[in-house]
């Protein structure tokens, strides 16, 4: 799997890392910046208890909220919503930036080049798609032209994806590029500096690695991907030590 992520030869993972040493002071979150929206076809709608009532959906509520929600101008032009898959009892929760035009096409993250590459870094680290792992966006409808997805846009699908970490209750979060990593620690730090750090999002300890797209790019910076995603099983060993061993 490692010769798929183009590493050899092959690098062991080391021990468990101390998860409160390693964890990040939290830095003040930025300010969230204003609309930049002013050319899209039909308004943001947010009727003050529109959070509120997410985060009161259950599983099947919440997908068919998602698969029929017109909250944003994203929704006009998407073709199928792309809610998230895998397991829903997941210890990891991998979330990117927001469907291309694969995953607009067949309503599933990351099935596309570089959804292929997520399979093998998931591989490289003895996981899998749908076992013990889930995966999902910042945003559910895909950007056009695979833009980044506005500020508002990203707001406005906020509330899904808490919704998802509320029920899935992972314990750890792997943000995948500059894209989650900005919009889940509300930092425009840039990735490299937000590596090797365990952030925290609403209290889930988070750790930022590259995008497999970016990676599918950048071929030298798959090695620094390999060493997050060590740090990132180093980090879960520690975190599970840590309960096992909490008084009762
Ligand atoms: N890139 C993402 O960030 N998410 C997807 O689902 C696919 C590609």
């Amino acid at each position: 799997m490692l010769e798929e992520m183009g590493l050899t030869p092959v690098w062991k993972l080391r021990e468990a890392a101390p998860v409160e040493e390693a964890v990040a002071t939290s830095e003040p979150a930025a300010p969230r910046q204003e609309s930049r929206i002013t050319n899209h076809e039909s308004p943001i709608t947010d009727p003050s208890d529109r959070r509120g009532e997410i985060m009161l959906l259950e599983w099947p509520a919440l997908k068919a909220r998602v698969a029929g929600c017109t909250d944003c101008p994203l929704h006009t032009r998407r073709n199928k919503t792309v809610f998230g898959v895998g397991d829903e009892k997941a210890e990891w929760l991998f979330v990117g930036e927001g469907p291309g035009a694969e995953e607009d096409a067949q309503g599933e993250p990351f099935v596309g080049q570089a959804g292929k590459l997520l399979d093998s870094m998931l591989a490289a680290i003895k996981l899998k798609r749908g076992e013990n792992v889930y995966i999902a966006n910042i945003v559910k409808c895909r950007p056009p032209g695979n833009r980044n997805p506005e500020a508002q846009e990203a707001l406005q699908c906020e509330p899904y994806l808490h919704r998802q970490i509320d029920l899935i209750r992972p314990k750890l979060i792997i943000a995948l590029g500059k894209v989650a990593a900005a919009n889940l620690l509300a930092s425009d730090a840039s990735v490299a500096s937000m590596r090797g750090k365990v952030h925290r999002y609403r209290g889930t300890p988070l750790i930022v690695t590259y995008h497999p797209a970016y990676l599918l790019r950048t071929l030298p910076d798959k090695a620094k991907a390999w060493v997050d995603l060590c740090f990132a099983v180093r980090t879960m060993e520690g975190l599970k030590q840590a309960v096992s061993s909490s008084p009762r």
